[in-house]
């Protein structure tokens, strides 16, 4: 790792004043991303912001239908808060399902959904419970948000600042995990709104993705169980073949239905 500033921002402003100054300058959350990157020289930042000090970005609070959690808010406090698991239960499951404790004490949401690895949790969450990502340059919808593969809508500079989930009638989230990372080898989030249905995937492909063919059945009424993706637009590598990812989908879908049923 070559040598770099590190300073820690306590408002938003002063962050932004900061990453303006000067130089390649990354914003850092809990590190668990950005730390090996820089330790394989994938990232070499001039200095970098710690956003974890400002104050009340990391709240979590319900809004109307909406579940707004803050950006800096830990996978470990979101697994436990209580608001978060009388609100959407499914999705303190979620946060309780990523990585291991060390990754869930120091992991963020901002900085899960900026990176959009493409077996990252957040996303999915995110396109499945149609939410609203709010940042220092206004407001994204998740489906114009995750651009592909570690590319988000955000611009150079921009800070996520909140993520506000809407409630749904009833959400599940079925995660085939990798034994060693615990990333999504493939997992399926299924939510049930009153004017419809949403299903995600992560895991599966380049990018996180609504699986339209499911959430037109549910809304018909249609069994699932039946349904294929395309094994062509998945991924292949050493731990899982496209067409076991295909057969993966189809299984975890079943079991989001079947838990939210
Ligand atoms: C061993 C291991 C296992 C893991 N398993 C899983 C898993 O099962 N599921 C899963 O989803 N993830 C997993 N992760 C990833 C983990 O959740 C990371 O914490 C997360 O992807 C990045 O969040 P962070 O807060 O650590 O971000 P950082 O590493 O600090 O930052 C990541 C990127 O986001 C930027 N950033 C951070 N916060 C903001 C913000 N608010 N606004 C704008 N930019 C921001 C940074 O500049 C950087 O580019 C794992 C990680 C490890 C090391």
């Amino acid at each position: 790792m070559r040598e770099f500033e590190f300073t820690r921002a306590t408002s938003l402003d002063g962050a932004a004043e900061q990453f303006a100054s000067g130089g390649e300058a990354a914003f850092i959350a809990g590190g668990h991303t950005l730390l090996p990157a820089m330790k394989s020289r994938l990232r070499m930042p001039d200095r970098l912001i710690d956003i974890t000090g400002i104050p009340g970005l990391d709240r979590i609070e319900r809004d109307g239908d909406r579940l707004w959690i803050g950006a800096t808010a830990r996978h470990a406090t979101v697994a436990d808060d209580a608001t978060v698991k009388s609100a959407i239960p499914s999705l303190a499951k979620l946060a309780l399902l990523i990585g291991d404790p060390q990754v869930r004490n120091r992991g963020t949401l901002g900085g899960s959904i900026t990176n959009n690895d493409p077996a990252a949790d957040y996303p999915a969450a995110c396109l499945a419970l149609d939410a609203t990502i709010e940042t220092t340059g206004g407001r994204y919808q998740a489906d114009d948000f995750f651009l592909g593969m570690f590319t988000t809508a955000l611009a150079d500079g921009e800070i996520v600042t909140r993520v506000g989930f809407r409630l749904p009638q009833a959400g599940a989230y079925a995660k085939f995990r990798h034994p060693a990372s615990r990333y999504a080898m493939v997992a399926v989030y299924v939510a049930r709104f009153v004017d419809g249905w949403r299903v995600a995937v992560t895991g599966a492909a380049p990018a996180v993705f609504r699986w339209t063919g499911a959430e037109a059945a549910l809304a018909a009424g249609q069994p699932t169980d039946g349904l294929l993706l395309d094994p062509s637009e998945l991924n292949s590598d050493i731990h899982a073949s496209a067409e076991y990812r295909a057969h993966l989908c189809t299984v975890m879908l079943a079991k989001a239905v079947a838990e939210l049923v």
